[in-house]
């Protein structure tokens, strides 16, 4: 193979791993913002349960004022049964004590309701909270790793931008700029080797003489379907 295609190849080896490492590159601050979004998730969920615990226990402590009302009523009432005259008085009075009851019990049950409603959310904000002391851990470790990845990133694309730029000038311009226009455009593959009588790219087979041609002279071809250069390699006689 010639030199300038074997630096062709080359060329676009370096120019795809430059991709690869930019694309883990730009991946950086998004990782580094989700990270950051977990814990706010996890603190968002730590406010509603408090909140909602605080919206039961004050729905709970109302509950518990109106069985005081209620009790001090009854109490009032059993006061006055004692100087009651008559027996249908007295029969009224007893069937009103006795619906104040039901209603003290009423309430009661509300109140047991309320505080299992207060366990169950106090027990969502103690998770709630252990989520918090995760996610703050998760993204202090996080951030450090990814401190890390950037900075081992940006010292590979340097040094592969470095191999990249001695490698260009070793291609004649016009196939470099030929290069150049069809990265842009073929998601960064420009050449392909001819792999089993085909575009190892886009896999349309060549025409016999095309590959025949293609091997003797060592030239440059395009591949008629997707346009890219299309060399003869080693294993493309395979
Ligand atoms: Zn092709």
């Amino acid at each position: 193979m010639l030199p300038e295609l074997e630096a062709l190849l080359q060329l676009q080896r370096y120019d795809l791993k430059l991709m690869e490492a930019q694309r883990k590159r730009d991946e950086i601050p998004r990782r580094r913002e989700a990270l950051k979004a977990a814990l706010d998730q996890a603190k968002a969920a730590h406010e509603r349960a408090k909140k909602d615990l605080e919206h039961v226990r004050h729905e709970r402590r109302a509950q518990e004022k109106e069985i005081e009302v209620v009790q001090s009523e009854g109490t009032k009432l059993e006061r006055q049964l004692l100087d009651v005259k008559t027996n249908k008085e007295y029969q009224a009075m007893l069937h009103e004590i006795a619906a104040l009851k039901s209603k003290r019990s009423d309430r009661e049950t509300v109140v047991l309701e309320h505080f299992e409603k207060e366990e169950a959310i106090v027990a969502q904000a103690k998770q709630a909270e252990q989520r918090i002391a995760e996610e703050e851990r998760k993204l202090k470790a996080g951030e450090a790793e990814l401190e890390r990845e950037g900075a081992a990133l940006d010292q590979a694309i340097h040094s592969i931008k470095v191999d990249r730029d001695q490698v260009r000038p070793g291609i004649p311009a016009p196939l470099l700029a030929r290069y150049d226009r069809l990265s842009g455009t073929r998601d960064a593959v420009a050449v392909a080797e001819v792999r089993k009588g085909a575009c190892g790219a886009c896999f349309k087979s060549l025409t016999p003489h095309a590959a025949q041609e293609m091997r003797r002279l060592d030239a440059v071809h395009q591949c008629e379907a997707c346009g890219r250069i299309l060399i003869w390699t080693e294993g493309s006689a395979a």
